[in-house]
């Protein structure tokens, strides 16, 4: 096992990951910009490097610094968490190639999975069902554009192969409108991503959101750990998460784990990943991969029992599986919330001093956030500063219990989403279970104030 880790994130996910350390006897550095001085995790890190000032360019998206932070510390591994450098495999290669093991896949499959067209395509080869659309990146010719969305059959979704985060994205209603949007989607995938390719899927109307988280060891043994429901979504991100998704058959919930076991197998896939299905009438549509852990891990740990950040950081260091998917049993039912520092309706970011701050306990609730009275929120990175976690018997029981959780909550000096959290909770929809990608943006439209 690692001696030393290297944290080379921020915020929540960089406490989770130093916990997680700490449980595996493993010492955790800690990396931080000049605007995360005040960080918990920083104040409590045994060592801590400072990588460069609060623009992340400049900081946590910056290779050397990071690198030659692991340097000065003897740190043997890196753990990237999510966003920033987790999925750039010209990252994971250069640190390899230091010296130190990247805490997630082969360069090559985060590659592979980063681009997603290719991911496309290898997930089409390994037998797992993706939404029908273009073979390949649209070509130029505006008149072969519109022969493949007139066979995809209208309305088409224009989609980058480099996007991520909800970015990239155009839907199409007609033929009129086909060209003008491709190029668009085009010109600005070359802006945001860096690479201007783009594809055509199917819009599908009313999906649900569903991914199946998994995870793999160098000796191609490869577990699911069930599905988590991401559907409550605006501008295409995730706002609350939960697990398992209501009213699905585990039938069919078995028969896609199974494939997405059998993709790991085929690509050598090592480490945590998800695969982000669309799902229709019954059936599973492949969207895209993540090669990282996920913000909305915890709702799968507490339903599974499995620490996922440990594991990761147990198969990287060569350790086997600790268990088979025989013994991984879902048990009751849990919701995550995503603290945000927004005005709750309008959603104007809203960093700053946090004068109070009053988290919720009590059974079966988790709150994962680096943030204490006092902390200054800055406004230089993404607005997520905490996750509201509970978990119950059943949906009913985790759902009272949030609703719980969040009147407990208080939150002062900045604005957050935990208003709009409450309303969520009580409203009937919801409630009920089962609410597809579209039912939040059309909930905030209809929302009187
Ligand atoms: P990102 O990498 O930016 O998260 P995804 O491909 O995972 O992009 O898509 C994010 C969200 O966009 C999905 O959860 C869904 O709400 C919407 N979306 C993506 N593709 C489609 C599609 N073909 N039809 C309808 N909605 C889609």
């Amino acid at each position: 096992m690692f001696k030393k880790i290297l944290v080379a994130n921020r915020g929540e996910i960089a406490l989770r990951i130093q916990r997680a350390c700490r449980e595996l006897g493993i010492k955790a550095v800690m990396v931080y910009s000049e605007a995360d001085k005040e960080a918990k995790y920083v104040k409590l890190a045994e060592e801590a490097v400072c990588i460069g000032p609060a623009a992340s360019s400049l900081s946590y998206l910056n290779m050397p610094a990071i690198i030659s932070a692991a340097e000065v510390t003897d740190a043997e591994a890196i753990h990237p968490g999510y966003g920033f450098l987790s999925e750039n495999a010209d990252f994971a290669e250069r640190v390899e190639k230091s010296g130190f093991q990247f805490i997630g896949p082969t360069p090559e499959s985060i590659r592979i999975m980063g681009d997603k067209v290719s991911a496309k395509q290898a997930m089409i080869r390994a037998g797992v069902p993706c939404v029908p659309g273009s073979e390949g990146e649209l070509p130029d010719d505006p008149v072969q554009i519109r022969r493949i969305a007139k066979s995809v059959g209208y309305p088409v979704i224009i989609k980058a192969a480099g996007g991520g985060g909800g970015r990239g994205m155009r839907v199409v209603h007609t033929e009129a409108a086909l060209v003008n949007a491709v190029q668009m989607t085009k010109a600005e995938a070359g802006a945001a991503f860096g690479n201007p390719a783009v594809y055509m899927e199917k819009f599908l109307q009313n999906p649900r959101h569903i991914e199946i988280q998994i995870l793999a060891d160098k000796f191609k043994n490869a577990v699911y750990l069930g599905e988590r429901d991401c559907s409550m979504q605006r501008r295409h991100q995730k706002v609350i998460e939960e697990a398992p998704a209501p009213g699905i058959p585990r039938k069919l919930i078995e028969k896609i784990g199974e494939r997405c076991v059998a993709a790991c197998k085929k690509i050598g896939y090592r480490g945590a990943g998800t695969f982000e299905f669309l799902f229709e009438n019954g059936e599973f549509y492949f969207i895209e991969m993540n090669t990282r852990v996920q913000v909305e891990h915890p709702v799968t740990e507490w339903v599974t029992g499995v620490d996922i950040v440990k594991t990761q950081i147990m198969v990287a260091a060569g350790e086997r599986l600790p268990f088979t998917q025989r013994q991984i049993q879902i048990r009751g039912h849990a919701i995550e919330c995503r603290i945000n520092a927004e005005d709750p309706f309008k959603f104007t970011p809203s960093p700053g001093r946090v004068t109070s701050w009053h988290m919720p306990g009590g059974p079966g609730v988790r709150v994962d956030s680096h943030v204490y009275n006092n902390y200054f929120v800055p406004p230089n990175y993404d607005s997520m500063i905490g996750k509201l976690i509970v978990h119950g018997d059943t949906r009913e029981q985790a759902l009272a219990r949030m609703q719980t959780a969040l009147n407990e909550t208080v939150i002062e000096g900045i604005n957050t989403n935990v208003p709009l959290h409450r309303e969520l909770m009580v409203d009937a929809k919801f409630m009920q279970g089962g609410t597809n990608i579209h039912y939040l943006e059309h909930w905030l439209s209809q929302h009187k104030r």
